[in-house]
């Protein structure tokens, strides 16, 4: 009998990427391949990797590098590396000239391929790159996944991006916008629902600009989380990225009327400084923004919001630096998510004259930590004593707590049986550190 073949996939960045290697897993399985427990008992090691940061990028090839070794003690063994950073022409070629124990390199735009490539390699034994870019997304769409997100499950909306934020390389690796039609995101939606997942996150990288490209009023961003709010299952509705300038008070007011989208959003500001984001591209200001925030404060009483912000920007001056922390005062962010600029090869930032010093770069992500700290720490205070609905995802690893979020997506910890595991319950909140609420299920 023929000894099954099995596959590891080492999966960098974002959730794009995470469900993207769901969907790369689905395909492995079709061909036969099952999970691997180590790089030296698999047959296949797939690398779905990140460009976001130049440094990032250094790891992932030093990484690849470090295969080099199973590769030479078994050469049928088939290495393969795809995502943002090897659809770079520069870097595809880099790995094919540097790194000749790769097999396959293949970029975000062919990952539907990959039997195909396989079966390239395979029968031809030559090495196989495939970077050609699409806008078709029929294929990625219908590709078979394998879900790795316990009770939550991905689902793409769109593909691509417009926008050109100055210091990112996503429009350049994932092509122009393309949103998929209406009625099949909702019919994807349904079926996860009826196979029984509890939670469902909505993917684009401006899930906000959704059905820009379709010129259909009845294919917008709004209707999209209306028609998915009336199916009559029991369900949390969420999504990620949110555009500042592309979210309209319309998704706002769906949101407040909805029976199932989260009181949680993840809007990134990034700075604010309106000089700074007017370089950065962002399109909008710090005012605008906080006209969004005040709007849906207002509407739904228990939002809470996260947000991104990189410090030190080409420019960035200590009074843009302090407009920063003024916002982030202002909003009272549950999350933050911190990152000191980098130049990122290929990107508009990257040719900027004024960038700032890496010591002054650490200094103002220290202070800006400090402040979130103690921001989120009295924000987490406010829950105590308060009633929460939660959804029960997971157990704490080597602890005997359950893990679990709330409606307005606070981290909860509670004691329980593995019974509660994927259920929706009440919870009483009893005490807090720094983010994490820690609860008692309500009887
Ligand atoms: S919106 Fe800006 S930051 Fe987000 S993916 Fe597009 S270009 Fe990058």
């Amino acid at each position: 009998m023929e000894k099954q073949k099995r596959y590891l996939i080492k999966t960098y960045g974002c959730q794009m990427n995470v469900h993207e290697s769901e969907k790369l897993s689905g395909i492995l399985e079709q061909m036969g391949y099952t999970l691997a427990d180590t790089e030296t008992d698999a047959d296949l090691i797939l690398f779905n990797t990140c460009a976001i940061r130049e440094s990032a990028e250094q790891k992932i090839y030093s990484h690849i590098g470090e295969l080099k070794k199973y590769k030479k003690q078994r050469k049928d063994m088939i290495i393969a590396v795809c995502g943002c950073m090897s659809q770079q022409q520069k870097a595809a070629e880099n790995i094919m000239t540097k790194y000749p124990f790769v097999d396959i390199v293949f970029g975000t735009h062919n990952i539907a391929k990959l039997k195909e490539l396989i079966e390239k390699r395979q029968q031809s034994k030559k090495r196989v790159l495939s970077i050609v870019e699409t806008e078709d997304i029929k294929e990625r769409d219908g590709m078979p996944k394998v879900r790795t997100s316990g009770y939550n499950a991905w689902v793409n909306i769109t593909y691509g991006c417009n926008n050109f934020c100055t210091y990112c390389i996503v429009p350049y690796v994932r092509g122009r916008e393309v949103s998929r039609p209406l009625s099949d995101i909702v019919g994807e939606v349904e079926g996860l629902l009826k196979e029984g997942y509890k939670k469902i996150t909505l993917l684009g990288q401006n899930v906000n600009s959704y059905g820009n490209d379709l010129n259909d009023e009845d294919q917008t961003f709004a209707k999209l989380l209306k028609a998915i709010d009336n199916l009559p299952y029991d369900f949390w509705l969420s999504f990620m990225t949110s555009h500042p300038k592309d979210i309209s008070f319309e998704v706002l007011d769906t949101i407040a009327s909805s029976k199932h989208i989260m009181h949680y959003l993840h809007l990134p500001v990034q700075s604010g400084s309106d000089n700074v984001l007017k370089a950065m591209n962002r399109r909008y200001t710090a005012s605008d923004y906080l006209k969004k925030i005040d709007y849906a404060k207002n509407k739904i009483s228990d939002i809470e919001f996260s947000s991104d912000i990189i410090v030190g920007f080409p420019g960035e001056t200590e009074e843009d630096f302090n407009d920063t922390l003024k916002l982030i005062s202002k909003v009272k962010y549950s999350q933050l998510f911190t990152f000191i600029y980098s130049k990122r090869r290929g990107t508009v930032a990257e040719k900027m004259e004024n960038q700032i010093e890496l010591k002054i770069k650490k200094e103002r992500l220290a202070r800006l930590i400090e402040k979130q700290n103690e921001i989120a720490t009295l924000e987490a205070q406010k829950y105590i004593g308060k009633t929460l609905e939660v959804l029960v995802e997971g157990k704490l690893k080597n602890k005997n707590k359950l893990i679990a979020t709330s409606k307005c997506g606070k981290n909860v910890q509670l004691e329980g049986s593995d019974e509660l595991l994927g259920k929706f319950i009440k919870v009483r909140v009893e005490s807090s550190k720094l983010t994490v609420l820690f609860a008692k299920e309500e009887k």
